[in-house]
């Protein structure tokens, strides 16, 4: 069952993923290289925790820390640690606030200095197929009608959608139905109305589609090894349209 929110909920689900963009931000600005992911993971929890939320994602299904740092090869769910950012790299960054039991889920993926124009190619249209999407969060759309402007973005570059991991509705839970994959039919799927919210988030890699998951038993990575990038927003469907709660 796909839960629609009230504008007062909106209102308060705008708070968390202004905070989410906050920490996302601050993130940003701190990744250079030599620094390590667990550094960038206290700007993040510092971020999130002073602006009087919690982070969303730190014991989630025992998940152990604010954010979620992607290397190179890495699709989603790393874990920050003492690994140093090298000139080159780049960084998929998933973060998640709660405010008043609600949930806001962004993530971007940043350059670590000067990166090859593959790395800088695949974020682009990684971003671009995001907008693409939420483009298509207006009433009366169907779901796979975001799924497939996503799809179209990232295929027409000559990319791959990851099929493994999917978006999802969102709320009181970071988790709720409907699942939005990054690839669909258009004209299919549940008809789209007010008060929806949806995490939309392609992960897009350069090579081959398949992922497979590291022993940590969280970290994904791309089968060829090939580089990932990750873009999400947390978007309601209102009458004026997509409105992107994760924005500052
Ligand atoms: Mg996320
Ligand atoms: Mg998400």
């Amino acid at each position: 069952m796909i839960i629609t929110k009230s504008p007062a909920e909106l209102e308060v689900m705008r708070e968390a993923g202004r905070i989410t963009a906050v920490a996302l931000r601050m993130v940003g600005d701190a990744v250079r290289s030599g620094v390590t992911t667990t550094e960038l993971d206290a700007v993040a929890e510092d971020a999130i925790r002073g602006a009087g939320a919690l982070p969303a994602f730190k014991g989630y299904h025992g998940f152990p820390a604010t954010l979620c740092t992607s290397v190179d090869n890495e699709v989603v769910h790393g874990i920050p640690g003492s690994r140093v950012l090298r000139e080159g790299e780049i960084l998929s960054v998933d973060c998640g606030a709660i405010v008043d039991g609600y949930y806001g889920d962004s993530a971007r993926t940043f350059a670590v200095g000067g990166v090859s124009a593959e790395a800088n190619q695949l974020m682009e249209v990684t971003r671009q197929a995001l907008e693409a999407g939420i483009a298509r969060c207006i009433p009366g759309m169907r779901l796979y009608d975001v799924s497939a402007a996503v799809q179209e973005v990232a295929e027409a570059a000559g990319f791959s959608v990851v099929r493994e991991y999917v978006g999802h509705g969102i709320g009181r839970s970071m988790h709720e139905d409907p699942q939005v994959p990054n690839y669909g039919k258009a004209g299919t799927g549940p008809t789209l109305k007010t008060g929806m919210v949806l995490a939309i988030e392609p992960m897009i890699n350069a090579g081959v589609a398949d992922v497979r998951s590291l022993d940590d038993g969280w970290t994904v990575v791309t089968a060829d090894n090939s580089l990932s990038a990750h873009f999400e927003h947390t978007v309601a469907v209102t009458d004026e349209g997509p409105m992107v709660l994760t924005l500052e």
